[in-house]
């Protein structure tokens, strides 16, 4: 693809574009993402490394990554190699039968696994390896209760719409809420009226008193569900030593600590794992998103005695395991590790907020930036003393950078926080151009 040029200014969509969300708006039963009209969905044709084009033959920086996807990069070489040989060899193998692809697929997770978590279920979604967690942590004993966070996002399946933050769809879905649900450490908008140092967060004393106190209405408590840093909720990274806090607190009242890595892990934030900042390993892990290398494959890792008390046959789906998915993952692990790519993630991760915070932290509009590695948001409000969500503004720095050839992401309690994900192969030359883009948009409001 040509080098994008910052002066370009698209029209989105074009004609192209149009055509084809209209064909698929005709025929697709709604309640889809592609029927918001503000802004339009994004129609893409190809994608390489960490650039798109759409229909129309425009290019656009990715600063999203597909959902926080991308992380070997779009297209990469070694995934598609893999993918058109294992296809030529199997491409469907249910998952009660074994194959060779699934054995090296196990092989290569254990191999980038936290330590101890060496039991794995593969899965296809991110909403299937939390549904799989869910099941083991309230099937192993009597305990049945479950510990989430305000702003949470666990999947769209009905027990994560049960433990998720979002009573917006329970509701339009008529689920029933499965979850206590706990102030996440925001300290930007601390549910707590704020303190001077992180260490005395009163997250921890609260969900302590949940778990000890007669009182809180809280019984026996099988799992924290958490994601080590809010993802959909707006890239809110907690206090360093929280998730340490958290564990503990977990383990004395002995309670299952289930951390989401399936957005923010697998180099997302500079390590491997996002709770390696926090030198801890939860009791289940799940994971997604990225290691598929663009294909959907997901897992849940654990220790063995959490993964290994299920009788044959209680977990399946047709399409559990697949060999032609797991070429792509095992490919895109291989990348990672041989690249090194998380260390891209850090060290472009650091240019990305530094850029941003010496160039827009003092802007009327920028409540806080915030961030890990090549995972960063840009919280927007109107008022910085009432902290009122910039729902209007932020929607038009999206759609102005859509212009200028730069794709964002929205996220956020209120939709306000503008969250940068790029696929994380993305080069500094690239990185600088989108960053360029982003503070003239700011700069010219
Ligand atoms: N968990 C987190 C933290 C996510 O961000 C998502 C999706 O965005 C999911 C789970 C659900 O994954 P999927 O959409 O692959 O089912």
């Amino acid at each position: 693809m040509k080098k994008i040029n910052s002066s370009e200014n698209i029209r989105y969509p074009g004609p192209e574009s149009k055509k084809i969300i209209s064909v698929i708006r005709e025929l697709e039963g709604s309640g889809t993402r592609t029927f918001v009209t503000d802004p339009p969905p994004m129609v893409l044709k190809s994608a390489k490394g960490a650039r798109l084009q759409d229909p129309d033959g425009n290019e656009y920086l990715d600063l999203f990554g597909g959902y926080a996807v991308a992380n070997v990069g779009h297209g990469h070489p070694k995934v598609i190699e893999a993918i058109c040989a294992q296809a030529r060899e199997l491409i469907h193998c249910t998952s009660a039968f074994c194959n060779p692809v699934r054995a090296n697929l196990m092989q290569k997770i254990a191999e980038i696994a936290p330590k101890g978590l060496n039991r794995i279920l593969l899965g296809v979604t991110g909403t299937q390896a939390n549904e799989v967690a869910f099941n083991l942590s309230t099937t192993r004993s009597n305990k049945k209760e479950i510990i989430a966070f305000h702003g949470g996002y666990f999947g769209r399946s009905n027990a994560m719409v049960a433990i998720s933050g979002t009573a917006r769809i329970r509701a339009r879905l008529g689920i029933e809420p499965r979850a206590h649900f706990v102030p996440y450490p925001y300290c930007y908008r601390c549910s707590f009226g704020g303190c001077d140092n992180p260490d005395e967060c009163k997250v921890i004393d609260y969900i302590e008193e949940m778990l000890s106190s007669p009182a809180s209405g809280v019984g026996n408590v099988a799992a924290i569900f958490a994601e080590p840093i809010l993802g959909s909720g707006g890239v809110v990274v907690p206090p360093d030593g929280f998730l340490r806090k958290l564990s503990q607190a977990c383990k004395e009242h002995d309670v299952l600590l289930v951390l989401d890595e399936i957005q923010v892990g697998f180099g997302r934030t500079g390590r491997m794992w996002a709770s390696e900042h926090d030198e801890i390993v939860p009791d289940l892990m799940t994971i997604g998103k990225g290691i598929g290398g663009g294909l959907p494959v997901s897992a849940v890792l654990g220790r063995e005695e959490l993964m290994n008390f299920w009788e044959p046959d209680i977990h399946t789906t047709t399409f559990l395991t697949n060999p032609l998915i797991h070429s792509a993952a095992i490919a895109a692990i291989e990348v990672m590790q041989e690249e090194q790519i998380w260390k891209n993630s850090a060290e472009l991760g650091k240019l990305l907020l530094n850029t941003l915070i010496s160039e827009l932290d003092g802007h009327a509009l920028v409540g806080e930036i915030r961030g890990k590695g090549l995972y960063v948001g840009i919280e927007m409000v109107k008022d910085k003393k009432k902290k009122t969500p910039a729902k209007e503004q932020v929607k038009k720095v999206q759609s102005q950078a859509k212009e200028m050839g730069l794709v964002l992401g929205l996220a956020g309690y209120y939709g306000n926080v503008i969250r940068i994900c790029p696929p994380l192969t993305i080069t500094r030359l690239e990185l600088e151009t989108a960053l360029e883009k982003l503070i003239y948009i700011f700069k010219h409001m």
